[in-house]
């Protein structure tokens, strides 16, 4: 019998810990999966919490998603090891990366399309065991996907952070031709977003961070022009240079940060957001209307824009971000170098 290792969430608030249980087999459709890498990723941290922050000292308990011990990581990459027999298309050997996003693939929003948005989802490494891990059990194989000559530690990560971005300026499309998009918050899924927009809009896109190293690295990296929005004048120094903005991804999510980027938008213009950090924000409920704006929010991305996204990246045309690949049993410390900001670009366990 192969053996399982793990390095589970046993409590909540807790360090991960390994665990070691018997590797299942899979049966019908399923697909194991021998993982050769997972990212680690802002998420986990909440899922370890058990809690996101809303505002203040309110907080969404989400500890009800799961039974403990629990697998996190959700960034998979690795090599097909064994298959159901009516899992078709699951050549043992074959390297894959695994869409994570899976849903009941019943509901109202499964049957569109968009697992990610499912109302009963099994979304790997939040409500199933994900990929902190050797092996990870996949329901489908129609969740997995060809990721050659890409290197897993690059794969894996386009499944949350790259898709992430992904999703988010997809939403931006139809607006993106009437002048640059801005993308506000430069950590791994804003710099992310950074190399698509450069790939998906004719112009370079505009940036917005309180951290001067971050904007330097996005002007090194392509962006037009770079902002701090912590700066009084930011605003009006963005009206200024573009006559208000169509087009704004907000990566961050804060009170601040929303209250900046539908202030520089133009009439008809349009925040999505993808960020979690939380608290209350507020505006002027007149403005919606007589500015004609709209705030979106955006949660990961789905299947088929995992495969676009894939496609891109094997076609060369992502810049692969800053990758530090640390083993399996440094999970709990790669965890708290996340926590602590310590991380520059993204971390992956080698299982
Ligand atoms: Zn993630
Ligand atoms: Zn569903």
């Amino acid at each position: 019998m192969i053996k399982l290792r793990r390095q589970s969430l046993v409590a909540y608030g807790k360090p991960l810990c390994e665990t070691v249980a018997e590797c299942p087999i899979p049966r019908g459709s399923e697909v194991l999966i021998r993982v050769a890498c997972c990212g680690v990723c802002h998420s986990d941290l909440h899922v370890q919490d058990g809690y996101f922050t809303l505002a203040g000292d309110k907080k969404l308990d989400i500890t009800k998603d799961r039974v403990l011990p629990f697998t996190l990581g959700h960034e998979i990459a690795g090599v097909i090891e064994a298959a159901g027999d009516e899992a078709e298309g699951a050549a043992v050997g074959r390297h894959v990366a695994v869409y994570p996003w899976i849903g009941c693939r019943r509901c109202a929003a499964c049957r569109a399309g968009e697992e990610n948005m499912c109302s009963a989802h099994h979304h790997l490494g939040i409500a199933a065991d994900g990929g902190f891990a050797t092996h990870v059990l996949v329901p489908h194989p129609r969740y997995l996907l060809d990721y050659t000559p890409l290197s897993p530690s690059f794969a894996g990560p386009l499944m949350c952070s790259g898709l992430t971005a992904y999703g988010a300026l997809r939403r931006l499309t139809d607006r993106a031709s009437r002048g640059p998009v801005m993308l506000i918050g430069l950590g791994g899924v804003g710099m992310m977003g950074l190399t698509l927009a450069r790939t998906l809009f004719s112009e370079p896109p505009i940036v917005a961070d309180i951290d001067a190293e971050k904007r330097k690295a996005a002007l090194a990296a392509g962006a037009g022009q770079a902002f701090d929005p912590a700066d009084p004048q930011a605003r009006k120094a963005v009206m200024a240079a573009t006559g208000g903005l169509f087009s704004v991804c907000d990566f961050v999510g804060s009170e601040k940060s929303l209250q900046f980027s539908t202030g520089v938008l133009a009439r008809g213009g349009k925040v999505v957001v993808t960020g979690l950090l939380g608290g209350n924000f507020s505006i002027a409920a007149a403005m919606i209307a007589i500015k004609a704006i709209t705030i979106e929010g955006s949660l990961t991305g789905t299947l088929s824009q995992a495969r676009e996204l894939t496609e891109l990246a094997r076609a060369g045309k992502i810049s692969p971000i800053p990758i530090q690949t640390r083993p399996l049993d440094q999970a709990q410390a790669a965890l708290a170098d996340l926590r602590a900001g310590r991380v520059v670009g993204r971390t992956v366990l080698a299982a």
